[in-house]
């Protein structure tokens, strides 16, 4: 990591992070092709955001739906995977619905009904995982340990929703263990047969700890100032 962003560096950093996902998928037995690498674009600018697509990025992490609203047009646009990673307020839901393809950060039945609402206002279904708070931080949203197959009850219920897994923050410094549990938990949430199809992704792991994410089976790393430097 540098504190300078350039192009350079965000395809020397790419270089590196792939290496890894190929080493550390060797190491455990797992195929790279499972493992996605989201660049997060937080503060970033669309420029070097574009460097990366152009590297053959295909996931673009978004925290922010101003931020997404307004970067959104600058991006390359021959694709367009874009996953909705931040707290989003129920107010915000319309105006990013058709800019992103899953919304990874749903922890409440409220916010599950409005994407619901404004997806079918679109003629869409949205994919969706659960934001699970592993470690019971206040400071953090995610719904809680105990009520996650509650929710995941109810939002399956919903006919504009499809739920695919899982994502978590894990406390700082302490992600290992929890990538363990949350590992555990999607096993569980598969065998509750929902009425869904593919609950198959595990979204875990970010710059510091995306190494043991891949360990333990996560199948997004969300990666921002390890690629693109870091932010201000
Ligand atoms: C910022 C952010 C990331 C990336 O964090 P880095 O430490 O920059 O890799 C991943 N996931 C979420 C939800 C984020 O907000």
């Amino acid at each position: 990591m540098t504190e300078n962003r350039s192009s350079d560096q965000v395809r020397e950093n790419l270089k590196r992070i792939r290496f890894e996902i190929e080493e550390t998928c060797s190491a455990c037995g797992r195929d790279p092709n499972d493992v996605t690498l989201m660049a997060v674009t937080k503060t970033v600018s669309p420029e070097l955001v574009n460097v990366a697509l152009s590297e053959g990025v295909r996931l673009l992490g978004e925290n922010r739906a101003q931020e997404l609203v307004s970067k959104y047009e600058f991006y390359h646009t021959d694709f367009k995977q874009i996953h909705f990673i931040g707290h989003l307020q129920t107010n915000k839901v319309k105006q990013i619905i058709d800019k992103v393809s899953m919304i990874e950060s749903v922890d409440s039945e409220h916010l599950a009904a409005e994407i619901n609402r404004c997806a079918g206002l679109s003629g869409k279904t949205m994919e969706i995982l659960l934001e699970v708070n592993l470690g019971g931080e206040q400071s953090k949203s995610g719904v809680a340990k105990e009520d996650l197959f509650e929710l995941a009850e109810k939002v399956s219920r919903y006919p504009n929703l499809i739920l695919r897994g899982l994502m978590v923050i894990p406390p700082v410094g302490e992600g290992a263990r929890y990538f363990e549990q949350a590992q555990k938990l999607l096993i569980d949430m598969q065998a509750k047969k929902l009425d869904n199809r593919n609950v198959n992704i595990l979204s875990m792991g970010m710059s510091a700890d995306y190494i043991d994410a891949i360990r333990f089976g996560g199948t997004i790393i969300r990666v921002g100032r390890g690629l693109f430097g870091e932010r201000n």
